[in-house]
């Protein structure tokens, strides 16, 4: 099937085709029609499923070239400052040719907020922001969202995971009751459920199988390792594997400094990402990131949802996720757009068991593999050797101690969760 087909004007067209992109993914195929139509949509539809173009596309296509210019018609909510700047260049690639232009607000907090005040100036037709500064910016009489139109929550299942509940329905509350809502979310937990049945009225549900996904290739392997050895045994996938570009996962941000500064020590290049950089410092090392002037970002999980690096052939859980759904997002990253990747995640004693319940949670059917140099010193499962990493090797029964020691592991990663 090809985007011809979906009901796009030959503008919107030639702007998908201009992104080299020959045929919509599943989410596309299926989101583009109703949106166009005017239907709510609840989409569940993995990260790297093509969903952005999703809902931009059909959006761009229904602006209306209104009598009273530059009045917000759309409001895309995003958990992330990231986020919002990849949704404004999806929105940008599309808008570019249009007459009469199209206004875009990027409204994210950590950055000063007057030259966003400045923006506003005279109005902007879509609005992409975060919540907060959405609402410090509605409290300075910056913005009104009387005229929306159509609401998009994207990384639905984010916004409510940050914290961004109240301030969610406080905006909700200065919306038009008669509006279109879109809620596009690579998980629906029961809390995002209960949201998307008060919010959308008759909605076309959307549902597409990991197996449809445009990411589908994504390699998974887990790594025994005692935990102080983590560093090196990274730098030495590193440099046996001849990876180019890898995103490393960790539970702190302290953790994110030290492991970038270990590895710059062994001649890696290597920079932090976390929430308490500057947004200039996080753009920068994104930039870096992409332009290979750095090979390893180590990043909290403010990484793991809404960051679309191309090209990103490894991801490495250095610390496991706290949960299933975040392990999603994290190996999301990788395998993108239908390249394939890997993800790789380093398990230790004290993890184990929580990377048994990630694992029963996601299916996964990986073997923990030792790698020669760097066996484990006190292994409390079965392991298998690199070369047979699809065996299937169930680990042995955990004793109280197993139990006690994962407890704690968990509560570690908890108590650790870096926002
Ligand atoms: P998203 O799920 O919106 O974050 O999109 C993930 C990636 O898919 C982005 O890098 C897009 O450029 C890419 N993409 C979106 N639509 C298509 C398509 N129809 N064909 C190939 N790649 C696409």
């Amino acid at each position: 099937m090809s985007f011809s087909t979906l009901g796009l004007s030959p503008e919107i067209l030639l702007a998908i085709d201009e992104q080299h992109y020959s045929d919509p993914t599943a989410v596309q195929r299926a989101a583009i029609p109703p949106i166009l139509q005017g239907h709510d949509v609840i989409a569940e539809a993995q990260t790297g499923s093509g969903k952005t173009l999703a809902f931009c596309a059909p959006l761009v296509q229904s602006l209306k070239k209104s009598a009273r210019p530059r009045v917000i018609q759309y409001l895309i909510l995003v958990p992330t400052r990231e986020l919002a700047t990849q949704v404004a260049a999806t929105l940008e690639a599309l808008i570019q040719n249009s007459t009469p232009s199209v206004k875009l607000a990027v409204l994210f907090g950590g950055v000063s907020i007057n030259p966003q005040m400045l923006h506003l100036r005279g109005g902007a037709d879509i609005v992409i922001a975060t919540p907060g500064r959405l609402l410090d910016l509605i409290d300075r009489n910056a913005l009104s969202l009387s005229f929306v139109r159509t609401l998009v929550l994207d990384e639905a299942d984010r916004l409510l995971e940050l914290g961004f509940a109240e301030e969610l329905s406080r905006i909700l509350d200065l919306l038009p009751v008669a509006r279109q809502n879109l809620l596009f979310s690579a998980t629906f937990a029961p809390l995002l459920q209960e949201l998307a049945t008060k919010l959308c009225q008759s909605p076309i549900r959307i549902h597409v199988p990991v197996t449809e996904t445009a990411k589908p290739d994504i390699f998974q392997r887990a790594i025994l390792v005692d935990a102080p050895r983590r560093t090196q045994l990274l730098r030495h996938l590193i440099k046996t594997e001849g990876w180019k570009r890898v995103l490393v996962f960790v539970a702190t941000k302290y953790s994110a400094e030290l492991i970038a500064t270990k590895l710059r020590r062994l001649d890696i290049s290597a920079e932090p990402f976390h929430g308490e950089l500057s947004q200039g410092k996080r753009t920068q090392v994104l930039a870096d990131f992409k332009a290979s002037r750095v090979k390893v970002v180590i990043a909290t999980d403010v990484a793991a949802r809404g960051i679309d690096i191309e090209e990103l052939p490894v991801v490495v859980n250095f610390d496991l996720p706290r949960s299933s759904d975040d392990y999603t997002h994290r190996i999301g990253r990788t395998g993108r757009a239908g390249a394939s990747g890997l993800a790789l995640s380093f398990v230790t004693a004290e993890s184990h068991a929580h990377f048994s319940l990630i694992g029963r949670k996601q299916a996964l059917e990986v073997s923990l593999e030792s790698i020669p140099g760097f066996e484990t010193q006190e292994s409390p499962i079965q392991v298998t050797k690199t070369s047979d990493v699809n065996g299937g090797v169930k680990g042995r029964r955990p004793s109280k101690k197993d139990k006690l020691r994962a407890l704690a592991a968990q509560q570690a990663t908890l108590t650790n969760k870096d926002e």
